[in-house]
Parts: structure tokens; C-alpha cells; sequence
């Protein structure tokens, strides 16, 4: 028998289907509320004017294309670091490197732990990013869930977080995502962080922050809040970075992994561990999104285009948002979420109708891309869910 018998067919990603099933659908009024890239009102999902320029001075620059260490390119780390930290960089106990993506950076920060604490026990928020509980099963974590969210009251269920993470103790991990949840949109408020950071700090739980969406829900610096909270409570945390929507560089794998250790000394260890780990997953991460993401972020004038244009989407998402509720009031706690994503209460086949009744597709979840909405069909999609509600 053939080495590949014994495999078994594994599901595709349930969004493709969704894509490929919008396309084919030939009625114009279609809506695509399912896949997961920001959209401007028009449809687009365009390369940000200073991204543009950035990569035409790399093209224009760049007269290398030998190595790069497994660290990637280092101004792109940090550059990066004032956007995340602001003033409360951790100076030396920082360490870190640029990964293939956010992705790669949550892969790398698992192996980091299960290396260092083999087995160890993450704490999730359910419903998550589909992907969190695959990254962290291949490196052998255990997996402790809790509910982070009520599909009908549309809110943080905080009791349950606070009673999860109150029953985690020392070596355990909290997984949390930073800003623009995903699915739910629904965030902590500030006070939240403070209480979380206060539980981890006093139970000794090691916070792994899932930050993709910076500057998409309320600004830049107000949304690295929860980072900056957790880490004026804790010893070590750390955080995994993607530039793929706030850079719109999706497909070119852009991230960072951050790490924050007790001191200079155990930074310094802990940084040879993730190169070692990155060496024997990927070698080095692709260059392109970084070189260009660090032209932007050290260039102040197209720093200051790249944040015109941050602020530009992220109007756009909370328009929509608002609008979504002005509407109908049913739709009004969606206006307290932040980011691209919500997740409507809808059973799959209340989903399976909106897409062959209404021509609205989403994923069977209710997991909505608000950024698929616009001035000219968020009343036709309100009319399309409240007649299946
Ligand atoms: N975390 C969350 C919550 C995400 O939604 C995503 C993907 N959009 C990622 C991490 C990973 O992002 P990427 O690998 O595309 O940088």
C-alpha cells in the first residue's frame, strides 16, 4: 500500500465553499458578508496609498536579495515596537523576531511554550479565530475553553472570562485577543483589562495576546490598550503580531512574534529559543511585507499617510456599524463592537436560507464581515436577516 493510504480526506476551509458559491450566483443584488478581508464602499480591497510608494522605493533600493537571519528584517521588529508598546516599551526584556504572519507568530509563540512548559494548559475564549485551537493542538497544548461571548445579548460574557481565568494558576496560559475580536467584534472595555491584568498577574498566568487588528477598531494606540494594561501587571507575556489587515498585506505573510521576559538575562534566552524554532519551521520569514511595512514606519510622512488611511477603513467599519443599527434598533449592539467582524445568532439553516432566498452569504457560524456592507445594500441585507430571524 502506498504511504498516503492511510490518510484520511480532511474538510476544506468553510469559507471557500462560501466564496465559491458567491461567485457563481448570478443574481446582481448578491451580498458577500463571508470572507474576511476589509472592503472600501466601492468593493475593493485596495493596497494602501503609502504601501504603494513604500514598495516602489524597495523596488527602486533594494540591491540585495541575500539572507536575512530567522529574525527577519530587524527595523521592521523594531519600528514596530513605539506602535505596540508606545511609552511603556519594556526596554530589554523585550525580544522577538518577524514572522509569516500572525499566523506564524501564534505557531511559534505555541512551540515557545510547549518547549518550555510541554503540555501546558491555554486558556480560550469561545467562539475564537477558527484556527487558534488547530495552531495550539499541533504543538500539544491542552486546550481549556470558556464561553468570551452571548450570541443573543451580542456582549462579552465577563462573568465567564473572570471564572475562567480565575481557575487558571502558575504556567498555565490565557490566550486573549487584543482588539476587534474575531468573530464577535466584541472587545474588552479598559476597566476589563485592568481586572484581567490583574488576574493574570496574581494567579502567575502567562498572557499570549492576539493583536491582527490594530488601529481597525477605535485607533492605534487606544486599541494596544489591553497590551499595554497586561504588561504593567505581569513578568512575561507574549504577543502575536499581523500587519495583514492594518497594512492591507495580507498575502505577503507579515507579523511579529513579541516576547516580554522578567529581565534582560531570560530575554536573551527565550530570543535563541524562538530563532531556533523559527530555523527549523520556516528558516526566515518572506521579506517583502516587512521591508515595506518598516519604509512606512520609518518614514514620518508615510507614517502619516498609512494612519490617514488606517483612520480612513476604520471610519468606514464603524459608519457601517452605526448605520447598521440606525436602521434597526435590533442591529444596535453592533455599533459597541469593534472591527470587521460580528456574529449573528443565526442557525445554518437560517444561513442557508439568507443565501438562496436573499443572495446574502456568510459562513454557516453567522460570522459577518461588516466591511461587505455598504451605503447601497446594508438595508436590503437588515430586510434579508430579519425576515429569517
Ligand atoms: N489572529 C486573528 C484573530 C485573526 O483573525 C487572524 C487572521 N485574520 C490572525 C490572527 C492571523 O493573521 P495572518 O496570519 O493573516 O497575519
Amino acid at each position: 500500500a502506498g504511504i498516503f493510504d492511510a490518510l484520511a480526506l480532511q474538510p476544506a476551509d468553510p469559507l471557500l465553499s462560501v466564496i465559491g458559491a458567491f461567485r457563481a450566483d448570478p443574481r446582481p443584488n448578491k451580498i458577500d458578508v463571508g470572507v474576511g478581508v476589509f472592503r472600501t464602499e466601492t468593493g475593493e480591497t485596495p493596497v494602501f496609498r503609502a504601501m504603494k510608494t513604500a514598495e516602489r522605493r524597495l523596488l527602486e533600493t533594494q540591491d540585495t536579495k541575500a539572507y536575512l537571519g530567522p529574525e527577519g528584517d530587524i527595523g521592521f521588529f523594531q519600528a514596530l515596537r513605539p506602535v505596540v508598546f508606545g511609552a511603556a516599551d519594556p526596554g530589554e526584556r523585550v525580544f522577538g523576531l518577524q514572522t509569516p504572519g500572525g499566523t506564524g507568530a501564534l505557531r511559534l509563540a505555541a512551540e515557545l511554550i510547549a518547549q518550555a512548559r510541554p503540555g501546558a494548559r491555554v486558556f480560550l475564549g469561545t467562539p475564537t479565530w477558527p484556527n487558534h485551537p488547530p495552531i495550539l493542538k499541533k504543538t500539544g497544548l491542552e486546550q481549556v475553553a470558556y464561553r468570551h461571548f452571548d450570541a443573543e445579548t451580542q456582549a462579552v460574557c465577563f462573568d465567564d472570562v473572570v471564572a475562567a481565568l480565575e481557575s487558571a494558576g502558575a504556567g498555565d496560559v490565557a490566550l486573549l485577543q487584543v482588539c476587534c475580536h474575531n468573530p464577535t467584534g466584541a472587545d474588552f472595555t479598559v476597566e476589563q483589562w485592568h481586572e484581567i491584568a490583574r488576574i493574570l498577574g496574581r494567579r502567575g498566568v502567562l498572557p499570549l495576546l492576539d493583536l491582527a487588528y490594530q488601529g481597525l477598531a477605535e485607533g492605534l494606540d487606544a486599541d494596544a490598550a489591553g497590551v499595554r494594561i497586561v504588561l504593567d501587571q505581569v513578568p512575561a507575556a507574549l504577543i502575536a503580531y499581523s500587519c495583514d489587515k492594518n497594512f492591507g498585506l495580507y498575502r505577503e505573510r507579515t507579523g511579529a512574534l513579541f516576547g516580554i521576559a522578567a529581565s534582560g538575562e531570560r530575554a536573551r534566552i527565550a530570543h535563541s529559543n524562538v530563532l531556533a524554532l523559527a530555523r527549523a519551521a520556516w528558516s526566515m520569514p518572506p521579506d517583502h511585507g516587512a521591508a515595506a511595512a518598516r519604509i512606512i514606519l520609518v518614514s514620518p510622512e508615510l507614517s502619516a499617510d498609512w494612519r490617514a488611511e488606517l483612520a480612513e477603513m476604520r471610519d468606514r467599519i464603524v459608519s457601517m456599524r452605526e448605520l447598521l443599527g440606525t436602521i434597526d434598533p435590533a442591529f444596535a449592539p453592533l455599533a459597541r463592537q469593534h472591527g470587521m467582524f460580528s456574529t449573528l445568532p443565526l442557525s445554518p439553516e437560517q444561513v442557508r436560507r439568507l443565501r438562496e432566498e436573499f443572495a446574502v452569504y456568510m459562513p454557516n457560524s453567522g460570522r459577518i464581515n461588516i466591511a461587505g456592507l455598504t451605503r447601497g445594500n446594508v438595508e436590503a441585507f437588515v430586510r434579508a436577516v430579519k425576515s429569517v430571524l
